[in-house]
C-alpha cells in the first residue's frame, strides 16, 4: 500500500544527523537501504544523496509496517533522534553516533526487486548497470562523482570568470569541421538531401570568435566523433575549449596552468606549478610515447656508441643499418628471477622486438644474456653508460629508433605498473611540445595534420612547409597528465594565405577548401588577430580526479564500446513516415 506525501517535508537529509540533534523530531524522506528484522525490533537504513541514517523501529504496529519494507522503497519517517547504544556506535558512519526512533512511517512508492545491490562493492556486470543506470547511479562512489564533476566544472567557470574570458555557446547543428574523426550526421528535412554535422569540436566557431573580437573564450561543452571506439573513449564527450585573441604558447599555458591548479583544489590537492616541459621528440625517444607518465623516472638511454664495433654482431648490425641500441634501468630489479627475464623477453617479442637482451652485475661479476657474444667489458661499460647500479637491471634492445623506444616504453610502464610505482593519487604533468606539423599517412598516401589544419607552424619553419614537409614543426602542444592526454592545442594560422598553403599541403585542393572552409577562409580576410588556444577533456580530468579507471564512472549516461545507449537502447531504428519526411531511404 502506498501513502501519499501530504505536508510531509523533511527537516533534514539522510547524512545531516549527529549527536547535536539528539531529542529533536525530525523527518526524514529517501530510499530503504537495507532492512533488518530482529523480531521485536526492526532496523531501516534509509539512504538519500547525502548518507545514511538508522531508523529504529518497536511497537507492535509500526513494526509491522517496517517488516513490509523491501529495498529501494521510498519512504517517508516522523521519529525522535537517540543516541545509539554504546555498543551500536558505528564510527566509520557520519550519522554513527544517532539513531532515528520512528513514531510514524509512509511507503511513498514501492520498488521492483532491483537486479544488482545498491553498494560500493559492484558485483553486477558492466551491461546490467548501464541497463539500470539509475539504479547504478544510487550508489554513494557514483553520487560522489558526480558530486565531483558538478564542484570542477564550478570551479572552471569561476575561475576563468576572473580571468575575464566569456562562456559563449556555438551551435550543435553546424557544418562538418574535420578533427580526424568522422562526423555525426543529421539530415535536415526543410533541405532535402542536405546534413548537419554535429561538432568534433567547436574548432572553427571559437576562431571566429577571436576575430568576431570576444578576445578570450571559454565554454564547457559536448563534442562528438564517430570513431571506431577504442577503449575508454565515448562518441560524445565534454570538452574544457579555450581561445585567446593575441596569444602565444607561453600565454596559453599562463592561463592553463592556474586552471589546473584550482581544479585540483577541488580535492584538496596542490599541484605544483609551472610544468614540466619535453619535446615531442625527445618523449618518444626517451620514453617511447607522446605522453609520457613521469610519475616514474627510467627514462630510455641511446646505448648505440658502446655497440658499434661489438662483437655481438645482433647490435652492431643494427647500428649499422642505421638504427639504434637504447636501454631502460630498472631500478632495484636485478634481483628479477630467470622466469621474469624471460617473460619480459617474451613481451619484448609480442611487441615486436627482434629481442630483449638483460644485463645486471652480481658483486664483481656481469651477467647478461649477450654475455658470451657481446663479453663482459663490453657488458660492464654499457652498465656503467647507461648509469644502472648494483642492484639495478638494464633491459637492451635494438632496431629503428622509434620502434625501439616504443618497445621499451611498454615495458617500462608494464614494470612500473607491476611493481605499484604508479600511484594514482601521485600527479606528473607535462607539457609535450614541438610536435610536427604534418604525419606521413601512409594508406591514403598524404600529408595529415599531426593536430588539426588550423594549427601554425613555428614561424621559422614557414617558409619550408613545401620543400619539407615532414620536417616542419608546428606550434602546438599536450598537456600529459600520468600517461594520459588530457589537452591539446596550438597557436592557429591566422593568415588567409598560410591557410590555403596549408590547404593544399594536405591534398585539399583550391575548390575544396572553398566548398568547405570558404566561409572561414572568407572570415580570415577581414582583419584577425593572432590567436590560439586548447581544449582540456573534462571526462578524463574528473576520472583522474576521482581515482577511477574509465571515464563511464565520472558520466551520468555513458554508452558502450558500441556506441550503445543500453538504458534508452539509442541508437534506434526510426519510422518510415519519419524517414519520408527527411526523404531519406536505408538499405539496412
Ligand atoms: N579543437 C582541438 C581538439 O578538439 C583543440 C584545440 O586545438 O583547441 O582537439
Amino acid at each position: 500500500m502506498v501513502d501519499k506525501l501530504g505536508d510531509w517535508v523533511r527537516t533534514h537529509t539522510c547524512g545531516d544527523l549527529r549527536g547535536a540533534q539528539i531529542g529533536q523530531n525530525v523527518l526524514l524522506l529517501g530510499w530503504v537501504h537495507r532492512v533488518r528484522d530482529l523480531g521485536h525490533l526492526v532496523f531501516v537504513d534509509v539512504r538519500d544523496r547525502y548518507g545514511l541514517t538508522q531508523i529504529v523501529v518497536d511497537g507492535e504496529h509500526l513494526r509491522d509496517r517496517a517488516k513490509h519494507l523491501r529495498a529501494e522503497f521510498v519512504i517517508g519517517v516522523k521519529g525522535r533522534v537517540r543516541a545509539r547504544a554504546p555498543e551500536a556506535l558505528n564510527p566509520k558512519m557520519p550519522t554513527g553516533e544517532v539513531e532515528v526512533q520512528a513514531v510514524e512511517i509512509k511507503t511513498l512508492s514501492e520498488a521492483r526487486v532491483p537486479p544488482f545491490v545498491i553498494a560500493d562493492e559492484v558485483t553486477a556486470n558492466d551491461d546490467l548497470r548501464l541497463k539500470y543506470r539509475y539504479l547504478d547511479l544510487r550508489r554513494p562512489a557514483l553520487q560522489a562523482n558526480l558530486g565531483l564533476r558538478h564542484r570542477v566544472t564550478l570551479a572552471v567557470r569561476k575561475y576563468f570568470d576572473a580571468q575575464r574570458f566569456w562562456e559563449i555557446e556555438t551551435p550543435v547543428l553546424t557544418k562538418s569541421t574535420p578533427e580526424g574523426a568522422r562526423d555525426y550526421l543529421v539530415p535536415s528535412r526543410v533541405h532535402p538531401g542536405e546534413f548537419y554535422a554535429l561538432p568534433q569540436s567547436p574548432q572553427i566557431f571559437k576562431q571566429i570568435l577571436m576575430i568576431a573580437g570576444t578576445d578570450r573564450y571559454f565554454q564547457i561543452v559536448k563534442c562528438f566523433r564517430d570513431e571506431d571506439l577504442r577503449a575508454d573513449r565515448q562518441p560524445e564527450f565534454t570538452q574544457i575549449d579555450v581561445e585567446m585573441s593575441f596569444a602565444t604558447r607561453e600565454l596559453v599555458f599562463a592561463a592553463i596552468e592556474p586552471l589546473m591548479r584550482d581544479i585540483f583544489q577541488v580535492i584538496g590537492r596542490d599541484i605544483a606549478t609551472p610544468f614540466a616541459r619535453m619535446s615531442y621528440a625527445d618523449a618518444i625517444a626517451r620514453y617511447g610515447s607522446d605522453k609520457p607518465d613521469l610519475r616514474v623516472g627510467m627514462a630510455i638511454a641511446d646505448l648505440s656508441g658502446g655497440f658499434a664495433d661489438s662483437t655481438f654482431s645482433v647490435f652492431r648490425d643494427a647500428v649499422a643499418g642505421g638504427g639504434v641500441v637504447r636501454g631502460l634501468v630498472v631500478p632495484g630489479a636485478a634481483s628479477y628471477s630467470r622466469k621474469q627475464l624471460d617473460d619480459l623477453s617474451a613481451q619484448a617479442r609480442e611487441m615486436g622486438a627482434g629481442g630483449l637482451v638483460w644485463a645486471r652485475r652480481s658483486g664483481d661479476v656481469v651477467q647478461s644474456s649477450a654475455l658470451k657474444a657481446a663479453g663482459a667489458d663490453a657488458i660492464a661499460a654499457v652498465l656503467a653508460e647507461a648509469g644502472a647500479g648494483a642492484t639495478d637491471l638494464l633491459l637492451m634492445a635494438a632496431g629503428p629508433a622509434e620502434a625501439t623506444s616504443k618497445v621499451l616504453g611498454a615495458l617500462r610502464l608494464d614494470i612500473a605498473k607491476r611493481e605499484g610505482w604508479l600511484k594514482p593519487d601521485e600527479y606528473a604533468f607535462v607539457w609535450v611540445v614541438d610536435f610536427p606539423l604534418l604525419e606521413w599517412d601512409g594508406e591514403e598516401k598524404r600529408w595529415v595534420a599531426m593536430h588539426h589544419p588550423f594549427t601554425s607552424p613555428i614561424e621559422a619553419h614557414m617558409d619550408r612547409m613545401e620543400q619539407e614537409p615532414g620536417q616542419v614543426l608546428a606550434q602546438a602542444y599536450d598537456l600529459v597528465l600520468n600517461g594520459s592526454e588530457i589537452g591539446g592545442g596550438s597557436i592557429r594560422i591566422h593568415d588567409n594565405a598560410l591557410q590555403q598553403r596549408m590547404f593544399r599541403l594536405l591534398g585539399i585542393s583550391d575548390e575544396d577548401a572553398k566548398l568547405r572552409f570558404g566561409f572561414f577562409l572568407e572570415a580570415l580576410e577581414y582583419g584577425t588577430p593572432p590567436h590560439g588556444g586548447i581544449a582540456l577533456g573534462l571526462d578524463r580530468i574528473v576520472a583522474i580526479l576521482a581515482g577511477e579507471s574509465s571515464i563511464r564512472d565520472v558520466i551520468a549516461f555513458p554508452k558502450t564500446a558500441q556506441a550503445v545507449d543500453l538504458m534508452s537502447t539509442a541508437p534506434t531504428p526510426v519510422s518510415l513516415a519519419q524517414l519520408r519526411e527527411l526523404r531519406l531511404k536505408t538499405d539496412a
